[in-house]
């Protein structure tokens, strides 16, 4: 390449003003390597850069552009509302028609309380699930992100695991103390974290994990997780800020019909605006402030904006064909990913749950952090670039999952199967040199 990208200029300078050029770790690239393309608009299923290169995009903002992006709908609903203003620090009835569409939608959820972020949302989620049981210890899952607050931060997905990096610098042991890592997928484990502590206040976990790329639970396996807390009185926490509206519009938790005790959410909640959300029976949620003793406040919690774009998103996937188009689009395409690899004799095993997929570069069925972590990032670090080349735009990391959305038409999908083609022949290539 002759002329350097803008994208090159933008980001040594954006390294010089924003630690690592990047507000969130993961778009940095340090997953695949290079230098992370500045998008300067998105339309349907594609985004386009600053040096006017356009991409099929299987990131979709990490989950909540389920619609595509730039919907015309959601566009005009938001010119409106930011029109009749952005913020009034008071109730609206937009947030009461949001929790309506949230509560209708989600079995488990009688009463949701709106929030700014995915992590906001299972912070407040543990601190009233603490507040609730009296209770200190939390579980969570090897390779489940929920978020960074400090009890979490511990054996962490997305991110952290990309970076390769150990439990963060500046969460006090004592807190990270009071949590307890078991594998997913295998029961037997949370049942013997049970056998030595009956002071564990909450298990959290992504029902169907997103973030140590798509991990599937066995069959049976979210049913033992369900009758081990409810057994020793500990409060399940099902974090669907990824599955929710996602994997079917009541969640995993229709999907595999399982009733949490309290749900996060977040992602396509929101359309494309910053939102969190947590949810549960009107019990449980009746002890959060004003209503109970257990606080919880947000300046811009329940925004017009976010709420405006969240209530487009969800009407429109009120309709249940929706979740037939996504799922049929997306077994296209791993049908076609799958089989593109296998032509040139590539070892990649595909997970997918509906929407959300991962292709890891792996010869071992793909069921937990172990497993997830024995892929070759190197391997899906050519196959990312030899992509970018394609025009496809995938997760800048192998332990991430994507995305399709209603706008990756049969026409799209195609486009990608074929591109994909190219992208295994040639790291073929390269292997044998
Ligand atoms: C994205 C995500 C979060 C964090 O949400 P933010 O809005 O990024 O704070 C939490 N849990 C899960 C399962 C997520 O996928």
């Amino acid at each position: 390449m002759l002329l350097r990208m803008r994208s090159e200029d933008l980001f040594s300078k954006a390294i010089e003003l924003i630690p690592g050029g990047v507000n969130s770790p993961v778009r940095a690239f340090r997953g695949v390597g290079g230098t992370p393309r500045f998008i300067k608009s998105a339309r349907g299923a594609t985004i386009t850069d600053v040096d006017g290169r356009t991409y099929i995009d299987y990131v979709g903002s990490w989950g909540p552009m389920i619609l595509g992006h730039a919907d015309e709908e959601v566009v005009a609903a938001l010119q409106e509302a930011a029109a009749g203003g952005t913020s009034f620090g008071a109730p609206t009835e937009l947030e009461v028609n949001l929790a309506q569409e949230v509560v209708d939608a989600v079995p488990s959820i009688e009463m949701v309380r709106m929030v700014s972020s995915g992590t906001e949302a299972t912070l407040s989620a543990i601190r009233l699930a603490r507040g609730v049981t009296g209770r200190t210890k939390l579980v969570k899952f090897e390779g489940c992100y929920h978020g960074h607050g400090d009890s979490l931060l511990v054996k962490a997905g997305s991110g952290v695991a990309t970076l390769g990096l150990p439990d963060s610098p500046g969460v006090p042991a004592a807190l990270a103390q009071n949590t307890i890592t078991v594998p997913f997928n295998n029961a037997a484990a949370l049942e013997g974290v049970f056998a030595e502590h009956n002071d564990i206040a909450a298990v959290i976990i992504e029902p169907v994990v997103g973030n140590m790329g798509c991990v599937p639970p066995q069959a049976g396996y979210l049913e033992s997780v369900r009758k081990l807390t409810k057994a020793n009185g500990t409060l399940l926490i099902f974090d669907e800020v990824m599955t929710g509206f996602r994997l079917a519009r009541g969640g995993a938790q229709e999907l595999y019909g399982i009733s949490p005790d309290i749900t996060t959410l977040g992602k396509i909640i929101g359309g494309g605006l910053p939102v969190g959300a947590y949810g549960g029976s009107r019990e449980i949620m009746n002890n959060i402030a004003p209503a109970g003793p257990i606080y919880q406040a947000g300046t811009l919690s329940g925004n017009p904006l976010s709420m405006t774009a969240g209530l487009v998103t969800l009407r429109r996937l009120r309709d249940k064909s929706v979740y037939e188009q996504l799922n049929n689009a997306s077994r296209r395409l791993c049908e076609g990913l799958s089989a593109g690899a296998s032509e040139v004799g590539i070892k990649t095993e595909i997970n997918r749950v509906g929407s959300m997929w991962t292709s890891f570069f792996t010869d071992e069925p793909v069921t937990n952090w172990e497993t997830a972590n024995r892929s070759s990032r190197e391997q899906y670090g050519k196959f990312f670039h030899a992509m970018l080349e394609e025009g496809v735009y995938l997760a800048p990391s192998q332990f991430e999952a994507a995305f399709v959305s209603l706008a990756h038409t049969d026409d799209i999908v195609y486009q990608t199967v074929n591109a994909a083609r190219s992208a295994f022949e040639k790291i073929k290539r390269a292997d044998r040199y």
